[in-house]
């Protein structure tokens, strides 16, 4: 059969030109089956003789990928492995990470991939993404047009500057995105070939990787000021002509631009910043969850943060945000959040207070140190997101148990080895009495015989159902109501029996379910705020659930 000009869904949605010849076809990660493809597809592909003879099914193909996953010998040695999956047979990555989530979320995601991140170069195998340097300024939408498909529906872009708490990785980040678009398909069934990695090199200031001969990216330093607004500029010029109404989300930018870049593009292009808005949203979940648990109401609640960053302050402004849909009025509603940075607590009439900052700095005498302000603002929430490892010490944590029957403490910063404290110091420090959240997964803690299931603030509960609503109104814009609503959707399904073992997130488990509830959630606030470019369906939940990826072959004989 003749092959070249046909076109072909693998699946659900998006398309591809189909493979010429037998052996394109098992190079071809979006149509490669690998030992499943039936003896009529061998025969009609011209496959046979370039296969082992006995057709697997693809039960059998997940049996042998997990097999040899957990025969690794380490979690990078399982990251490389997945990801080589991941680059010859895109239907089977997706199953075997569908079918075991919570297994290889730590792997595809945070922790390991800031492991991969920092030896990308060392382990680079196989192109994935798309990169963009700053030496490719003004042909940026002539090389956008080198990538195989029209349909993007969705970028994560990265300039790697601030790679979770890892900090600057240069052209190394590109694992970020590259994860995180896994884990728009994974969690929400946006189909894999409408997503878009994207990484733009505009050098790094990471001297290690600058001596590194294997590193992979512009032996430069970091452009800054007018030349990288310019190339920003032209990158969202050129993605929005290429690629129509995509939602392009940014992520592990440094914190200076991170902020900036959104306030310039929000109210022009279909965009958000996950670590901002995501984080906001996927915390203030917890936070809600919390309060279910502890019975108290957000706004008696006095929330200290140490870290006053993308992820504190996108906290805070969704506290803030909630509060005042309750009828505060936004200045009383900061006035329960508090922060402390690396000069302490950020107080009025403190130098050199960026604007974010500012609008959290009160009245109030300085605090040098976390510990004297727990001891002086009596927080009934803790939340890190400093990047700084073990910084909620024995006596933090001892004082915030003396000032609160169940203390809320969230250690965000990731990865693991960047946590405020871990989930066992949490529990133990406080007879079991805290109601623990992080950024990276811990194993459940026992405590004198009692289990504490630690809640895991994953910001993948979050991004992918709302992107999957996004995509299926077609939304110009993304609003910070959408995350409102996507935190308050996802609070509200967390079971009694999981609050009871102390979660304040749902298990893994139920991901899809959660991302659906979600996307139907923030299609209805894209409704409401007449932000759709698409008709409303009659039968919504029926219409996102049918726009979801589902990793099964086809069957390639028929037309
Ligand atoms: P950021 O660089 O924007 O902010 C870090 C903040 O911490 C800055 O305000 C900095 O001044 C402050 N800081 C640095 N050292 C400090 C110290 N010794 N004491 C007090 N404050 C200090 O980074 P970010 O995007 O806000 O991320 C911070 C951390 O949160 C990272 O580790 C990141 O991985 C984590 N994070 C977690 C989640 C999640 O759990 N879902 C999401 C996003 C980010």
């Amino acid at each position: 059969m003749n092959t070249t000009t046909q076109k072909k869904s693998n699946g659900n949605g998006a398309s591809r030109a189909l493979p010429a010849r037998g052996v394109d076809w098992l190079h071809n990660p979006v149509f490669n089956k690998g030992t499943a493809f039936t003896g009529a597809e061998r025969d009609a592909l011209g496959l046979r003789g370039l296969l082992p003879p006995h057709v697997q099914t693809m039960d059998e193909q997940v049996r042998r990928v997990m097999d040899n996953f957990r025969s690794k010998s380490n979690d990078l040695e399982r990251y490389i492995q997945i990801v080589g999956l991941q680059d010859r047979n895109e239907t089977l990555f997706y199953r075997v990470v569908m079918e075991n989530l919570e297994e290889l979320m730590p792997i595809i995601y945070t922790p390991t991939v800031g492991k991969a991140c920092q030896e990308f170069g060392h382990i680079f195998r196989r192109t994935r993404g798309f990169y963009i340097s700053s030496e490719d300024r003004g042909q940026m939408e002539s090389i956008l047009q080198n990538w195989p498909t029209h349909d993007v529906k969705v970028i994560v872009v990265t300039d790697g500057e601030r790679i979770l708490g890892l900090g600057d990785l240069g052209a190394s980040g590109m694992g970020i995105p590259i994860g995180k678009l896994s884990l728009y398909t994974a969690c929400a069934g946006i189909h894999p070939t409408q997503c878009l990695p994207i990484t733009i090199d505009v050098g790094t200031d990471n001297e290690t990787l600058l001596k590194d001969p294997l590193y992979t990216g512009l032996r430069q330093k970091r452009i800054r000021g007018d030349a990288y607004d310019a190339l920003i500029e032209e990158f969202m010029v050129a993605v929005e002509k290429q690629f129509p109404g995509v939602l392009v989300q940014f992520e592990d930018f440094g914190n200076s631009n991170a902020f900036r870049l959104l306030e310039k593009y929000r109210d022009r292009a279909c965009t958000f910043n996950d670590d901002i808005q995501g984080t906001g949203s996927v915390a203030l979940a917890g936070i809600l969850s919390a309060l279910r648990i502890t019975g108290g109401k957000l706004r008696d609640q006095r929330v200290l943060f140490l870290g006053a960053g993308e992820a504190g302050i996108g906290i805070a402004d969704n506290i803030v945000n909630v509060l005042v849909e309750e009828g505060l009025t936004p200045a009383e509603a900061r006035k329960c959040v508090w922060f402390v940075d690396s000069k302490g607590l950020i107080v009025k009439g403190r130098g050199n207070l960026t604007e974010h900052k500012l609008h959290y700095a009160h009245d109030h005498a300085p605090c040098a140190d976390l510990f004297s302000a727990v001891k002086s603002i009596k927080p009934t929430m803790l939340i890190g997101a400093s990047g700084q490892a073990k910084t909620f010490t024995h006596e933090i944590i001892t004082t915030m148990a003396s000032l609160n029957e169940r203390p809320v403490i969230f250690a965000l910063s990731n990865p693991t080895s960047k946590a405020e404290c871990t989930a066992d110091e949490a529990y133990t420090w406080t007879d079991g009495r805290a109601v623990f959240a992080s950024g990276s997964p811990f194993f459940p803690v026992n405590v004198n015989g009692r289990v504490h299931v630690p809640g895991q603030g994953n910001n993948a509960y979050i991004f992918p159902g709302v992107g999957l609503g996004i995509v299926c109104t077609g939304a110009r814009r993304v609003t910070d109501s959408m995350f409102i609503v996507a935190a308050r959707t996802l609070a509200s399904l967390i079971r009694e029996n999981e609050l009871a073992e102390g979660r304040v997130y749902p298990s893994l488990q139920r991901i899809h379910e959660v991302s659906l509830a979600i996307a139907i959630a923030v299609a209805e606030e894209v409704y409401a705020k007449k932000l759709n470019t698409q008709p409303r369906p009659a039968d919504l939940p029926g219409y996102i659930r049918s726009q979801m990826f589902k990793p099964e072959y086809p069957d390639y004989t028929k037309k």
